[in-house]
């Protein structure tokens, strides 16, 4: 589990004023929950997203990693290799000539024994399923490609928890279908997923949302129950997504929907009454 409390961080900004990124915020997350963050650009979820990892330390507050305190540096290769971290920008993930060399980087620096290492490239991109990518080398690949090499890279160092901070904003739309339905294939594997996105739509397959702004959380719920507050969505400059928004504005025309979230259970919803 990881916990985090009260936590507050700040940057220095050019000024010497003093930007409260993360102010004063609080939440667990379970072991194999698939947690989203959202919110709107500046408020503070890459933040969250490094301090998770011990990249950066709370100035107040602290986080507790399966029981250990990631202000105290002792802990910190324990908690970077239980917090695996997946960024914006595939191409500054990608350090190595080939991509097996680069999958095996991570555990090459975690001091894991070479025959054990080519065994966890070698699983690490099949899930992924970029094993047939292997001997490539990774400035070949697709952007989609990179960033489920990067994954692989993560995943090569047994992480408990996978933190992807916006893992599809640099991507084409079959580059964001192919990391979402990575990212959908570990949450089944058992990995604890912790997404970090501004798409709604990306948010429909995890069990719980907490959406930020201004570095607190204003609202926490399923996907459903998030999509349910579409008036504070707006004030945040967030979207519902269009599945959500017709049935919002069919319900508003008097027609008996539910809250479908997907094109399937729209239909659902709409068969009956025209049928
Ligand atoms: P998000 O990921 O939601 O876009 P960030 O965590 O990146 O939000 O940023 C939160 C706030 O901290 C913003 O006001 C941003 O401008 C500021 N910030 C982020 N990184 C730095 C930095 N390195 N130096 C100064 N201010 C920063």
């Amino acid at each position: 589990m990881i916990q985090i409390k009260g936590v507050t961080s700040f940057y220095t900004g050019l000024d010497d004023k003093k930007i409260r990124a993360v102010d004063n915020l609080s939440l667990q997350i379970q072991q194999g929950e698939h947690l989203s963050i959202i919110g709107p650009n500046g408020s503070g979820k890459s933040t969250l997203a490094k301090l998770l990892n011990a990249l950066l330390v709370p100035d107040e507050g602290e986080i507790i990693v399966d029981g250990m305190c990631t202000g105290d540096e002792n802990n910190l290769w324990d908690i970077r290799q239980r917090v695996g971290m997946v960024f914006q920008n595939p191409d500054n993930q990608i350090v190595a000539t080939s991509v097996e060399e680069d999958v095996a980087f991570g555990p090459e620096n975690l001091g894991v024994p070479p025959q054990e290492i080519l065994k966890r490239v070698d699983e690490s991109l099949d899930l992924v399923g970029m094993g047939k990518f292997k001997n490539r080398a990774p400035h070949t690949l697709s952007g989609g490609q990179k960033q489920r090499v990067a994954i692989a890279g993560v995943i090569a160092m047994l992480p408990e928890y996978l933190v992807l901070d916006e893992p599809t904003t640099m991507l084409d739309p079959q580059g964001r279908d192919e990391v979402l339905a990575t990212v959908d294939f570990l949450k089944k594997k058992g990995k604890s997923i912790i997404y970090i996105t501004h798409f709604m739509e990306e948010i429909i397959p995890s069990d719980r949302v907490v959406v930020m702004d201004e570095g607190r959380i204003i609202l926490e719920g399923t996907p459903r129950e998030i999509f349910e507050n579409s008036s504070l969505l707006k004030e945040v400059n967030l979207d519902v997504p269009p599945i959500a928004a017709l049935a919002d504005a069919l319900r508003r025309e008097g027609l008996p929907i539910g809250r479908p979230l997907q094109v399937k259970e729209m239909v659902s919803e709409l068969w009956p009454l025209l049928s």
